[in-house]
């Protein structure tokens, strides 16, 4: 059984089944923009739901859904106006523009690659004690990195790019009037805790669970979904009392990690990161990586925030953002751990896991390559395909009749094109746990094949019973 090694299968599977095609591809695309097409939208359903049911089904989180435009002195206040850039290097003779930490790390991972592992260390070295962009531009020139566009080292200095995209409200586009697309959910929860612990009645620890969509204007964009402009989250803010930061972040943090393996990756291909430079306010820090084909990636960020965010709230908006405790007279600003994971990027890391080459015996004495996606079950898009196996003989009519039933309670593809065995080809490459085959058997004693996707095993149930049994397996851990 074979998996990824590189992204261009599932690129190519992506936009051949309608999971993912560029945005506006008959002009040409936009780049870091991705459309979830037909199946794409609804794995990104399931996971998004998967995340909710997780965060809010439970007594002490609670939703919101704030909008995305929001008043200017919140970005103040979070730091972002003056702090949320990337170091930019552009080079003279391509006029490429980079991020000069991503074209180091990158130079790094080659030389790795090519068994130089003493200069890759050096330059491991050197980033780790990186505290300017002066510093970045030192290594790139003392290591002499070249442009991957030009080959040459004419490089400009380093320099910060703000990553929020900005455009004005009203008809009037001058200073006043400038509002960011917001780069995080998280500062929705922020402004909104006191509405909500009081329109909820909560007390710390309480938390409040957000998904919607961000937008950074990222340096470069790349490896499909992974670092796009236009992205969604899912974040939540737990908002606890001071003193109790060390137990909830290593709570969230065990959880955080058990979602993960919830959704079917295999703990293998994930790992934990603790961030070795804490930002000044942070108590800890701790990143959940997904190996991707191209390497270990963030899915995930897990921080202790302490009461950074609401004090610079609240000093900004010059609101109270407290608890009190109307018994004992106890206020106090609540700390926050944080949990925010990339929507689409935890897409592209369930893709990345379930997809699967496998040779299988094609029948005759060959073999054939099955390529599925062992996706599971609760998150394929098509949870069962009906297969009349002949178009006729009371088939199609009690075809059609499962289809009705089924589609009352899960989404279902019909299929009636081509030999059984490419009809289940079609199927797998999806993902579709399920195909329900009905035959000459069907029509005389009520009863189909249930075909299971990962083993390939055929089971005889009674048409009323099927419903029952693809819901028992979809409700499984
Ligand atoms: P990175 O270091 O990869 O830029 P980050 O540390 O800035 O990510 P956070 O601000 O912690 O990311 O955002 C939380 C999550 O949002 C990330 O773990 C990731 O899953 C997702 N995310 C952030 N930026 C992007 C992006 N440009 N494209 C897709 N997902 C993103």
């Amino acid at each position: 059984m074979a998996s990824l090694n590189s992204l261009e299968p599932l690129l190519s599977l992506a936009k051949r089944k309608g999971f993912v095609f560029q945005s506006s591809e008959i002009y040409g695309g936009l780049n870091g923009c991705w459309d979830f097409g037909p199946l794409g939208v609804e794995l990104l359903r399931n996971i998004k739901d998967a995340w909710w049911k997780a965060m809010t089904y439970r007594a002490d989180i609670v939703g919101i859904d704030a909008s995305i435009l929001m008043h200017p002195r919140t970005w103040e206040a979070s730091g972002h106006v003056q702090q949320f850039s990337d170091p930019m290097i552009d080079n003279k003779t391509s006029k490429a523009r980079h991020r000069a930490d991503n074209l180091i790390e990158d130079f790094a991972a080659r030389m790795r690659a090519k068994g130089k592992t003493d200069v890759a260390q050096q330059i491991d070295t050197r980033m780790a004690a990186v505290a300017t962009n002066a510093d970045l531009y030192d290594i790139i020139m003392d290591f002499a990195i070249p442009d991957p566009v030009s080959g040459t080292t004419d490089w400009t200095e380093v320099r910060n790019f703000n990553l929020m995209f900005s455009t004005h409200v009203g008809p009037v586009a001058d200073d006043k009037s400038v509002v960011y697309l917001r780069p995080e959910t998280a500062q929705g929860i922020f402004v909104n805790m006191k509405n909500v612990m009081e329109s909820a009645r909560l007390k710390p620890p309480f938390g409040i669970a957000q998904i919607g969509k961000s937008f950074r204007n990222e340096i470069n964009t790349k490896n499909f979904l992974f670092r796009t402009r236009e992205f969604e989250q899912m974040e939540m803010q737990f908002f606890i009392p001071p003193g109790t930061e060390g137990e909830w972040f290593e709570y969230w943090r065990q959880e955080r990690w058990a979602w993960f393996t919830s959704l079917g990756i295999n703990s293998e291909h994930l790992r934990r990161k603790p961030h070795e430079r804490l930002a000044h306010y942070a108590a800890a820090a701790e990143d959940i990586e997904y190996l991707f084909p191209f390497g270990w990636g963030e899915v995930e960020g897990v921080h202790s925030r302490t009461d950074f965010d609401l004090m610079r709230h609240q000093e900004f908006s010059g609101k109270k953002l407290e608890y009190v405790d109307t018994a004992t007279k106890e206020r106090y600003v609540p700390y926050v751990i944080e949990t925010a994971v990339g929507a689409t990027r935890t897409f592209m890391a369930v893709l990345c896991d379930a997809y699967t080459e496998e040779e299988i015996d094609g029948g005759d004495g060959t073999t054939e390559t099955r390529t599925v996606l062992r996706l599971k079950p609760s998150l394929a898009p098509v949870t069962a395909a009906i297969l009349p196996l002949v178009n006729k003989d009371g088939m199609p009519e009690a075809a059609q009749q499962l289809r009705a039933d089924l589609q009352r309670h899960f989404r279902v593809d019909y299929d009636t094109s081509g030999a059984i065995g490419r009809r289940y080809r079609r199927q797998d490459e999806v993902g579709t746990p399920f195909c329900i085959t009905i035959d000459g058997q069907t029509t005389s004693d009520n009863t189909v094949t249930i075909r299971h996707r990962d083993s390939m095993q055929q089971e005889r149930v009674n048409v009323a019973d099927v419903a029952a049994v693809i819901g028992a397996r979809l409700l499984q851990p």
